[in-house]
């Protein structure tokens, strides 16, 4: 019989890696504590026509990239209901803030999440099928101050931060090598964007025969993403299109000017990048996307995110503008791992304190019991597997602690452990009262 596998595109994460993950999550949650964020936790599926008018119909991701099926009806009255695997969280956010009436207590609302999320994408080297965000969304009424161009740099200054907590490098300080860059765009207001389209397409119209297969149809269905294209024949054209920038009004202008100023006073450096208008339709005004040139390849984009004044009014709620970002964090960790393995540094260390080795069948409930004392007392501990031999225990303590504590009749009746410690090769006789400190050491 054949055996059974991951699906393409999926994969299990094992230890030590998710001690990297949950340290990553931590500093997550710490950070995001400090700025005011709560976190949320929505559903992993929804209904197909949240991600349709969330999303947006012509996306990518919708259009090609989402896991759908349909419900059975459970009773002949009820309709078969059409339900997607989440492919990004914004949508479920702002659908749960509208149901919930978060906007009618009049504050702000930040909250964060991390979960998993699903597109049906071709799987590479940082794109999988099934993969990790961490996200934050910023909403609420007009007169909570969710418009403001300070809650963007906010976002964006509290993501430097946490980038720089988790040791990643500037790309300016790290001679662009391996660090982080933020690129940063304003993608206009409701009323600015169909102005710009409308010339895009003026513009695209003259030359899209000789643009690529996917862009001649985004030249029809969805002209923004023209921009977003890679395809190395297509860059001359497409730096000769009208750019946003040229279409804003003189609010767009000044929010964005004001964005940039405060990121300025806060020492977040920023790269304006005039193509860059995102891959889903929701976004508005600030749109932001963060590279890391470590680990990732061709898959640099380690997140992405921007504002999206007139989300909640697609999905039938209050007007609540808003901003938030999604971070890779399959990425992220990816990023990690390359700039530990260029500087030759552990990420993690997976050793244990301390092996309890009982030396035979006599000292195997004391061996059990010091185990549970010592870890009572927060040390990591794992117990011998019995079969009592001093070379092998020694081997296997080796592998999986730092220290080793031999357990025989000799220690039992003294109260005087042997313990070796296996860094310096140090092999010492500790009394049970200074163990821990001893292991801790
Ligand atoms: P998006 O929701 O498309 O704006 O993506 C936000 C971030 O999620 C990207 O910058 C990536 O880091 C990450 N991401 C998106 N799609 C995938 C994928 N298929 N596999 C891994 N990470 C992804």
């Amino acid at each position: 019989m054949s055996t059974l596998k991951a699906v393409r595109g999926t994969r299990d994460l094992l230890p030590p890696e998710t001690a990297l993950w949950n340290r990553v999550e931590a500093t997550v949650r710490a950070v995001f504590a400090r700025y005011a964020f709560g976190e949320i936790r929505t559903p992993i599926f929804e209904d197909t026509q949240l991600f349709v008018r969330g999303v947006g119909e012509e996306t990518d991701v919708v259009s090609k990239e989402m896991y759908t099926w349909e419900d059975r009806a459970r009773a002949a009255s009820e309709k078969a209901q059409s339900l997607t695997l989440r492919p990004e969280n914004t949508a479920g956010v702002v659908r749960s803030y509208i149901e919930h009436k978060l906007g009618d207590t009049g504050m702000l609302q930040k909250l964060f999440y991390i979960g998993p999320q699903f597109r049906r994408e071709r799987p590479q080297r940082g794109r999988y099928r099934q993969f990790w965000q961490i996200g934050a969304e910023v909403l609420g009424p007009q007169s909570s101050g969710a418009e403001s161009p300070l809650r963007d740099a906010e976002v964006l200054e509290m993501l430097a931060t946490l980038l720089d907590e988790l040791g990643i490098p500037r790309a300016a300080e790290a001679n662009g090598n391996t660090g982080w860059k933020l690129s940063l765009n304003s993608v206009g207001s409701a009323t600015d964007r169909p102005r710009y389209i409308n010339a895009l397409k003026a513009a695209l119209e003259p030359v899209k025969s000789t643009l690529c297969e996917d862009c001649q149809r985004r030249s029809e269905t969805n002209p923004l993403r023209v921009l977003d294209c890679k395809v190395p024949e297509d860059q001359p054209i497409i730096d000769n299109l009208p750019k946003i920038a040229d279409f804003l009004d003189e609010a767009s202008t000044a929010h964005f000017m004001q964005v940039r100023a405060a990121l300025d006073a806060c020492d977040v450096p920023y790269v304006i990048d005039p193509r860059l208008v995102r891959g889903l339709d929701y976004y508005t005004r600030t749109t932001f996307e963060f590279t890391a040139a470590s680990g990732l390849g061709t898959q640099n984009a380690l997140l992405g995110g921007g504002r999206y004044d007139g989300l909640s009014e697609m999905l039938g709620g209050p007007k609540a503008p808003g901003i938030g970002f999604a971070i890779g964090e399959d990425r992220l960790i990816l990023t990690l791992q390359a700039l530990a393995e260029a500087a030759s540094k552990p990420l993690i260390s997976d050793k244990l304190d301390a092996f309890i080795a009982p030396m035979g069948i006599d000292q195997n409930a004391a061996a059990l019991m010091l185990a549970k004392e010592l870890r009572a007392e927060g040390l990591s501990v794992e117990v011998g597997d019995g079969s009592f031999r001093l070379k092998k225990s020694f081997e296997l303590a080796d592998k999986l602690a730092r220290q080793i504590i031999i357990l025989g009749e000799d220690e039992l009746s003294t109260g005087f452990m042997t313990v070796k410690t296996f860094a310096n090769g140090d092999q010492l006789k500790v009394a049970r009262a200074d163990l821990a400190a001893k292991l801790r050491g």
